[in-house]
């Protein structure tokens, strides 16, 4: 059984309504739960209707194809009208409404997603999904090479599953359709090709579906320039296991070319960018060296150039541990201290304020603002 603030009114309010989807899997596994998706053989109308009746908040979040969102106890609950695929092109589907479980159930990607949970903790298991779960296999809902041609998302999601799932021997069948129908994967946006990576890289241990990927072909058609034996030296190292770092390390070669490519963020691509500037620290560097470091860029993103310049001999733990504990300097004095002292706003202020920086900056980041104020009437008045 499930227990998750809001479920039990949902449940009041629409008890034959199931759990769906990746809750399923992740109770069975033991492993926290973020959000619950649930499944209805109600249309959205009556859905909504019964929600509301209960006294419960019911937004139609996307009726067109069959979700509400019913809100208890702060949480969203995503609803969905039970469906079956009409029609597919490789991207998106048109549906029709179903009271058929196992409808529904036979359109989800793999059988380990393919479960459903009603309100007193009845598994239903329409494909097997609870025996792979418990032997580490992800295996396509039918015939994988006709999944994949549904919708060829499918394809990087099995890398998805897998890198957090999967154990021992890969499905070859699986293998052997994604890597036939790869071409397919070139046609998917970036941004969904991009949400993909990112969940393959940030799993605990990406590497061997990253293998997978490149075995199969896939990787060179998502990203021709990633490298696996480098993001396997980062995962061996014990790096964070976070993608941007781990995107970093399998490569990139142009950070712009490769941004502009799959549409990262701005932020996203700022950080990458910071993280792949050469690393100029050294296990032996005194803590003035770390404070000036620290000014310039936060200690995540020091720490990130280390992993990637060399990472796991532990004297480089060591320097990480420090930066990690050292507060990040802030340079004390600001314009206006300096109109206060009678300059005029202009270059002339700007340069001044640079010198002083500078002058703050080799000195370890250590002086105070009294002496920054001294230091800059010396330099007004040069
Ligand atoms: P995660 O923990 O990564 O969110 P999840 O299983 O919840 O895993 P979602 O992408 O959130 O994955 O999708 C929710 C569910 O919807 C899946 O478990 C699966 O049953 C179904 N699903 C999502 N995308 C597809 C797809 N492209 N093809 C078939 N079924 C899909
Ligand atoms: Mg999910």
């Amino acid at each position: 059984m499930i227990g998750f603030p809001g479920l039990d009114e949902v449940w009041a309010a629409l008890p034959e309504a199931r759990i769906v989807g990746g809750a399923v899997r992740d109770a069975l596994l033991g492993c926290e739960i973020a959000d619950i998706d649930m499944a209805s053989p109600l249309t959205p109308d009556r859905v909504m209707a019964r929600a509301r009746a209960a006294g419960l908040r019911a937004v139609p979040t996307g009726l067109d194809h069959g979700t509400v969102t019913v809100v208890a106890a702060g949480r969203g609950f995503e609803v969905t009208t039970l469906r079956r695929d009409v029609a597919t092109d490789g991207r998106h589907a048109l549906v029709e409404f179903t009271d058929d479980w196992r409808e529904d159930a036979a359109r989800r990607d793999f059988t380990i997603n393919a479960m459903s949970m009603d309100q007193n903790g009845r598994i239903f298991d329409y494909f097997g999904g609870q025996a792979d779960l418990e032997a580490g296999r992800v295996r396509f809902v039918g015939r994988a090479a006709a999944r994949i041609r549904e919708d060829y998302l499918r394809a990087l999601r099995y890398f998805r599953f897998f890198a957090r799932y999967g154990r021992g021997q890969p499905d070859e069948v699986a293998l052997a359709a994604i890597s036939a129908n790869r071409a397919g994967v070139a046609g998917l946006s970036a941004e969904r090709v991009w949400h993909e990576l990112k969940l393959i890289l940030q799993a605990p241990l990406p590497c061997t579906a990253v293998r997978l990927m490149a075995e199969s072909g896939v990787l060179d058609v998502v990203w021709p320039e990633a490298v696996p034996a480098r993001l396997e030296m980062l995962v061996k190292a014990r790096a964070p296991a976070e993608a941007l770092l781990r995107a970093a390390a399998l490569g990139v070669g142009d950070v712009t070319a490769f941004a502009a490519r799959l549409r990262l963020s701005g932020a996203e691509a700022a950080r990458l960018r910071a993280y792949r500037a050469p690393n100029a620290l050294k296990p032996g560097d005194e803590d003035a060296a770390l404070r000036r470091a620290l000014y310039g860029d936060p200690p995540e993103v020091l720490a990130a150039r280390i992993w990637l310049a060399d990472g796991a001999a532990p004297e480089w733990d060591e320097l990480r541990a420090r930066l990690v504990a050292l507060p990040r300097p802030v340079f004390p004095l600001q314009g206006r201290d300096l109109l206060r002292l009678g300059l005029r706003p202009g270059p002339e202020l700007g340069r001044v304020l640079r010198v002083v920086e500078n002058w703050w900056q080799a000195g370890g980041c250590m002086a105070e603002r009294s002496e920054c104020l001294d230091k800059a009437k010396t330099v007004i008045t040069a």
